[in-house]
């Protein structure tokens, strides 16, 4: 059993704790939460444990169908273990149906079905605001290579097929979501970050009410029952 060990690193929604095995790490999910490149803050009840929950949840089903995830194991309510890796710097967007900065860039009304699966880059730098970047830029500044972008590209539209056939049968459909990867100390290219309504788009297939942050973002009501659906859906508690 892991030990924990000193706070490594704490980011808006999680904290990262060090363990005496250097191979792991335990991610612990806060119920803070951010939106506009933190301008806007608050907390959503609970939202710590659902998204450690969902996002477990979720990563070990995407590795019984043949996925590398960090995920290991689940130690508390808001606590999981996971291995260590040097997370690659892009934030990885897939789209299935328009919405948020994409509906606005390319004036498209959110919702709109589109003739295929977009898959975009985006580094992750918050005083940058997270810009959109292409594969050019990544192989120009190092941050990923082009065997490495090949992967994720891979790996992001089988995560895509997975959660969507999933999502669909709990009546959710899946609009958008961002991927995190991660490398492993032999360069083992992983999932990492979490996948929850925090970091997806959830729409109810029948009503398409908003079932995830964007209930934060644009200050609707009953955020805190959104976060607790999509677990009942999931989980069923
Ligand atoms: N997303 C995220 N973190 C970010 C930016 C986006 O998890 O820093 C997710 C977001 O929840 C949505 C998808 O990625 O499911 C696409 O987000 P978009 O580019 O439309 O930006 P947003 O409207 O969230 O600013």
């Amino acid at each position: 059993m892991a030990v924990k060990m000193e706070q490594m690193y704490e980011g808006k929604a999680k904290k990262v704790f060090a363990t005496d095995d250097p191979g792991l790490c335990i991610v612990s999910y806060k119920d803070d939460a951010t939106a506009f490149d933190g301008k806007k803050k608050g907390t959503i009840a609970d939202k710590g444990e659902i998204n450690n929950r969902v996002t477990n949840h979720l990563m070990k089903l995407l590795s019984e169908q043949g996925i590398p995830t960090h995920f290991v194991e689940e130690l508390s309510a808001r606590e999981t273990l996971v291995k260590r890796v040097t997370i690659v710097p892009l934030e990885v967007i897939v789209r299935n149906i328009a919405a948020g900065s994409l509906s606005k860039r390319l004036g498209l009304p959110e919702g709109t079905k589109m003739g295929a699966t977009v898959l975009e880059f985006c580094y992750k730098d918050d005083a940058l605001g997270d810009p959109m970047v292409n594969e050019y830029h990544i192989a120009a500044m190092g941050w990923a290579s082009a065997e490495e972008l090949e992967t994720i590209a891979a790996y992001a539209f089988k995560i895509n097929e997975a959660l969507s056939l999933y999502l669909k049968e709990v009546n959710i459909e899946l609009i958008d979501f961002k991927l995190e990867f991660g490398r492993l100390s032999d360069g083992t290219l992983v999932l990492a970050d979490e996948i929850s309504p925090d970091t997806c788009r959830f729409w109810d297939s029948k009503t398409r009410e908003k079932l995830d942050k964007d209930r934060f973002r644009r200050d609707m009501d009953d955020i805190e029952g959104a976060y607790r659906e999509i677990l009942k859906r999931l989980i069923g508690q």
